[in-house]
């Protein structure tokens, strides 16, 4: 999870089990503005076989349908569903098994994500093959579901997708603004918040030197404007970060 950070630095605050993992969380992000319902992410989904589960160290089963009815959200009033990737851990719950047919969870959002990343998951390479799973995103295609765009777009009214070249090609961060605040979701680009040092950049990462130099615009932004940051792999879910004596810190908002 931390590159080219050694463990003897990075145990001290995320430590590892017997197996040498560490524990992630995989938040989902819930938009309402009394018109559209917005998801950002899915999660890992219900169709990891035992194997996978196993692998990946998934524990326990997906939780996102109960979490959305216990907020009163049925999966057909889903407008949107936005994929920061598409990766397993984060696509997986766009699609579910019925019977023999793999078919959309959300039947009447339009799913968003980068053509970029839409062009690599469907064609991926001996690296990143492990990370797609073709069923969490080709039978959207075939219903006609997709929305592929391209670099930054305002989606709707106040939320914007940026694409930030680092994790892949193309992962997009999301920003969800009323006019005054911002709500900035961080996707795979800084998992959780042991990555806002600058160095501490994922080995899964394709391109390193991109999130390096990525964070290096964000991370002043995000203090100077005093963003929300929520992050995508992390308990605690919200918080902002400052900087003290060339640091930065994450400071929990409940
Ligand atoms: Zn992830």
């Amino acid at each position: 999870m931390f590159g080219v950070v050694p463990k003897v630095l990075w145990e001290k605050v995320k430590p590892a089990d017997e197996l040498n993992r560490v524990a992630m969380d995989m938040n989902c992000l819930l938009i309402r503005d009394g018109e559209h319902v917005v998801l950002v992410e899915t999660g890992a989904g219900p169709k990891l076989s035992d194997k996978q589960k196993r692998n990946f160290g998934v524990d326990g089963p997906p939780r996102l349908l109960a979490e959305l009815a216990a907020r009163g959200v049925r999966p057909d009033e889903v407008t949107l569903v936005i994929n920061t990737h598409l990766h397993f851990d984060h696509a997986g719950g766009n699609t579910f098994r019925d019977d023999e047919k793999v078919r959309a969870t959300f039947p009447r959002a339009s799913y968003v994500f980068q053509r970029l990343e839409w062009l690599d998951a469907i064609s991926p390479n001996e690296r990143t093959r492990g990370s797609y799973l073709p069923d969490d995103f080709a039978p959207l295609e075939a219903a006609g579901r997709l929305e592929l765009i391209d670099e930054a777009v305002e989606i709707l009214p106040g939320i914007r997708l940026d694409r930030i070249q680092g994790h892949t090609r193309g992962t997009q961060t999301v920003r969800v603004s009323d006019g005054r605040d911002t709500l900035f979701f961080s996707s795979d680009f800084m998992p959780d918040r042991h990555h806002l040092p600058l160095p501490w950049i994922p080995s899964q990462d394709l391109f390193p030197l991109d999130t390096l130099a990525a964070k290096k615009v964000i991370l002043p932004r995000a203090i100077q404007e005093k963003w929300l940051v929520a992050f995508t792999h992390d308990v605690p879910r919200f918080g902002r970060i400052t900087e003290e004596e060339g640091r930065y810190r994450f400071t929990e908002v409940e």
